[in-house]
């Protein structure tokens, strides 16, 4: 400490040590309250899954478990990770959102997803849906038509050690033959019509949740189930979603 006074003295002659000292304590004091005022994003997550899960209508242990895990303000733009636990969707640049975290819930508990089941989810945006999933089931595979959010979002999945969801850059429309059949299918993006192709890939017993409608309207969320190879269709709830959009070619 008295080597670094006497450096500092030296280096800065005409400056009194008393000044120094005080420049660095008030230096320290400001690192001090930069830390204290980081955000404690454990706890409001644990508020979210209080306030915004549990006393609504989600019930289903594994979901709220992986709600309360998944760190949603990673996978929002920096600039807003302070919101990241509000009730409410988020924009996450090119136009896409990334869901209200009740909808995420509510999807994610309505498929009843188990531990040896593989699901399929069309729209990727931020990758957050994709990583509740993926902490409940065995392998999640998800397709996003937006090639810069589909890379983004494969990154970050990569890096946060989600070596169990296969991301796909493409349109979703025609699913993911070679490795359907699906325990379950998500979309996350809002559809006029039930996709065939999606329907197709479902296994027997299977569950698909979308949201369908008019584009530009109230949409119902929707779940679909196969039973004995037929439509079986349930409405939700009524939602707002980012349309479901399709590639030209
Ligand atoms: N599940 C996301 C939120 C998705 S918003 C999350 O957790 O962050 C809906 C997403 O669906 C958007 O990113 C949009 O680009 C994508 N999308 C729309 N139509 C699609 C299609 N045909 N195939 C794949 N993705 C599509």
């Amino acid at each position: 400490m008295r080597d670094s006074m006497l450096f500092i003295g030296s280096a800065y002659p005409g400056i009194s040590s008393k000044i120094i000292m005080g420049c660095i304590l008030l230096c320290e004091l400001l690192l001090l309250s930069s830390v204290y005022s980081q955000p404690n994003f454990q706890r409001q997550r644990e508020r979210m899954v209080l306030i915004q899960l549990k006393s609504r209508d989600i019930y289903h242990h594994a979901t709220l478990e992986a709600m309360g895990k998944v760190p949603r303000h990673k996978f929002v733009p920096e600039d807003i990770q302070g919101y990241a636990y509000a009730d409410h969707a988020l924009s996450i640049g090119q136009g896409q959102t990334i869901s209200q975290p009740y909808i995420v819930a509510f999807m994610t508990q309505s498929i009843r997803p188990k531990k040896d089941h593989k699901v399929l989810e069309i729209g990727t945006g931020s990758g957050y849906q994709a990583a509740v999933l993926a902490e409940i089931v065995d392998s999640v595979y998800t397709i996003e038509i937006v090639d810069v959010l589909a890379r983004e979002a494969e990154n970050r999945l990569k890096n946060m050690q989600y070596g169990n969801v296969k991301v796909r850059s493409g349109d979703g429309y025609h699913g993911w033959p070679e490795a359907a059949p699906f325990d379950a299918i998500v979309v996350t993006a809002g559809a006029e019509e039930i996709p065939m192709a999606l329907f197709d890939q479902l296994k027997e017993g299977g569950k698909m949740v979308m949201p369908l409608g008019p584009h530009g309207g109230i949409r119902q969320l929707v779940r679909i189930t196969k039973k004995k190879g037929e439509i079986r269709i349930e409405e939700l709830m009524a939602v707002r979603f980012v349309p479901f959009t399709r590639n030209k070619n």
